[in-house]
């Protein structure tokens, strides 16, 4: 695996500043407390910034002590989240990033990268290098630490760990990654025993003893301005849509946000939420609470176990390979819409710019491309996680409802408990009671296509083409045959998508003009590709429903598990855009 990082993504403005009169966080340039001016923080790009929970702050201590034998954290702790091939999470007091808490996917452990201030504060007892008096100058200039440079290394550092670089009378003069283990490096009369990653004699020895009720104040006017804000574009929403509208309610911390806003702007909306079947019990059952405690009409849609039958056709999903967004979210979204809102919804979505580049340009208000008739609306689309969690702080003891208790055991995102755009981080976290079942479809799929154990319990299952910053190259290709048999039935009634069907003979049909032969192959007089994806389709659909938002005549149903078109089908051809079993052949 190359040791590569993600490139600088912009995804809006830098919010987080500090008060250095009070030592703590604020989004805006004037601090709610003492009305002085606060200063940028400088932190990585985009920077979705959140706060640290006791469990954030605990795994961060632990890992520090682990390395450099102290640790020191103050209360008031913010994550910075940083684009990397797995979770790194800036850590930031004081004003200023202390370090980076980064999971190896390889070692499967969390390791920290200290700056230079915060080395200086921590004073290390483990993981140090004293370089001699010669050496000190260069590498506050920018060089590395060479193996003759080096007059004591503690005796545990192993190649590749983060070191803390001393000068001879012990001030840290720098922090980087090992190139030689500490014997090495105390015998070495060459080659690069410490790379350096951040040079200087920098202290900062605060520790503020702010509390998350000193944020909230030093914040308040700055989460009402926001407040109001999405109030008056919720009543704007609303008012031109002519819509029905609801919330679409996932259990998150987003859409916790987006349902009390519409809360505060005077609503009492139903909220939807979709069962993908793979949520985490925790998330189920706080929608369910959440419904109950704020009385409000509970609309649940669930995909069942479709994903269980699906993965068997399409293999495990991937991050450029999510059949499963369409068959256990999208189909199920569809159908709630179907059903409940027949003429259309307004759905206010915890949707925000920081999230991705796609949502990032998605803009607040747009039309769902997927699901017809339905509106989606993000009251909170320039929000970071920080304005979000600061508002949910205080409508906390408003209605003494807490979030979802997942982000206290060290999520960032809740979403499904497999979800291939997951960090291994997180499967660490938690694992799911069914996680052993998905085990042993990973192992059959790997043994099927000769895929090695890191693809199997090193993550690698998440990608279906070997990403670009991994050196191990793995090829997937999948054939998929026709099994006639058995289906002739489904089959004839699918070729009605193509026209009127008659049956000639045995497993001879004509469709809207075309003849077609279903032997060991499928032959037609005109159109083959197509009467082949139609009979394609027919033969794997596993009842998604997604070809049902496309319909516009509603000539399709869900029977027995499949899709069944009915009389009403004009032969359009739209429900073949979005089948899954077709895109993600
Ligand atoms: S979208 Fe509806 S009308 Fe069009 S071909 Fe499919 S079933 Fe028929
Ligand atoms: S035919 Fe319809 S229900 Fe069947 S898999 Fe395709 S989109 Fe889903």
């Amino acid at each position: 695996m190359r040791n590569a990082c993600a490139s600088v993504i912009y995804l809006g403005k830098i919010e987080l500043r500090w008060c250095q009169n009070c030592n703590l966080p604020v989004l805006g340039k004037t601090c709610g407390i003492c009305n002085s001016d606060t200063e940028e923080v400088k932190l990585t790009p985009p920077g979705d910034i959140r706060p640290a929970f006791p469990f954030d702050i605990e795994l961060c201590r632990e890992t520090i002590e682990k390395q450099f034998g102290n640790a020191i954290l103050p209360d008031i702790v913010i994550l910075n989240d940083v684009p990397s091939i797995d979770r790194m999470d800036e850590v930031i007091f004081n004003g200023k990033v202390a370090g980076a808490l980064q999971y190896d996917m390889e070692e499967k452990k969390f390791r920290f990268i200290p700056r230079v201030w915060f080395a200086s504060v921590i004073k290390p007892s483990r993981g140090f290098v004293v370089a001699d008096e010669g050496a000190v100058l260069p590498i506050l200039n920018g060089s590395n630490l060479l193996a003759p440079g080096v007059i004591d290394a503690s005796p545990e550092i192993k190649r590749g760990n983060e070191v803390v670089v001393y000068s001879p009378d012990r001030e840290v003069i720098g922090v980087g990654k090992a190139y030689m283990d500490s014997r090495e490096m105390e015998k070495g009369k060459h080659g690069m025993a410490v790379k350096i990653r951040w040079k200087g004699i920098e202290k900062d020895e605060r520790i503020s003893n702010a509390t998350w009720d000193d944020v909230l104040r030093a914040n308040e006017n700055i989460i009402a301005s926001r407040v109001n804000k999405a109030v008056d574009f919720i009543h704007r929403t609303i008012r031109e849509s002519g819509l029905p509208h609801a919330v679409s309610f996932s259990g998150g911390k987003d859409s916790l946000a987006t349902l009390f806003l519409v809360l505060d702007a005077g609503y009492k909306p139903p909220i939807f939420f979709i069962n993908t079947g793979l949520e985490f019990e925790e998330t189920v059952r706080y929608v369910r609470e959440i419904a109950e405690k704020l009385s409000l009409k509970l609309i649940e849609e669930d995909a069942g176990d479709i994903f269980w039958k699906a993965i068997d056709f399409f293999g495990p999903p991937a991050r450029d390979y999510r059949w499963c967004c369409k068959t256990c979210k999208l189909g199920p979204t569809t159908r709630l819409i179907r059903k409940n809102f027949p003429e259309g919804v307004l759905s206010f979505i915890g949707q925000r710019r920081y999230e991705s580049e796609q949502r990032a340009k998605k803009g607040s208000i747009w039309k769902n491309p997927w699901v017809e008739g339905q509106v989606g609306a993000s009251p909170i689309q320039n929000w970071t996680a920080l304005h979000i969690w600061l508002y949910l702080f205080k409508k906390q003891r408003e209605y003494k409802l807490k979030w979802n208790e997942l982000y206290e055991h060290g999520f960032s995102r809740i979403g499904c408990w497999l979800c291939p755009a997951s960090d291994m981080a997180e499967f660490e976290f938690r694992k799911h009671k069914d996680w052993k079942k998905f085990e042993e479809k990973l192992k059959n799929f790997a043994s099927k296509h000769n895929l090695d154990e890191r693809w199997v319990y090193g993550g690698m299952w998440r990608w279906r083409h070997t990403p670009n910053w991994d050196d191990g190259k793995y090829e997937i290709k999948e054939e998929r045959k026709y099994t006639i048999k058995g289906n002739e039935s489904t089959i004839e009634n699918f070729l009605k998508i193509i026209g009127e069907v008659n049956k000639l003979g045995d497993r001879e049909y004509e469709a809207g003009g075309i003849k077609i032969w279903l032997g060991e192959e499928v032959k037609s007089s005109d159109r083959e590709g197509l009467v082949r994806d139609v009979v394609y389709k027919a033969i794997n659909c596993m009842g998604c429903g997604i070809c049902m938002a496309k319909c516009s005549r509603n000539a399709i149903s869900i029977k027995g598990g499949k899709a069944h078109i009915g009389d009403d089908c004009v032969h359009c051809l739209k429900c073949m855009e979005e089948c899954p079993v077709i895109v993600f052949r």
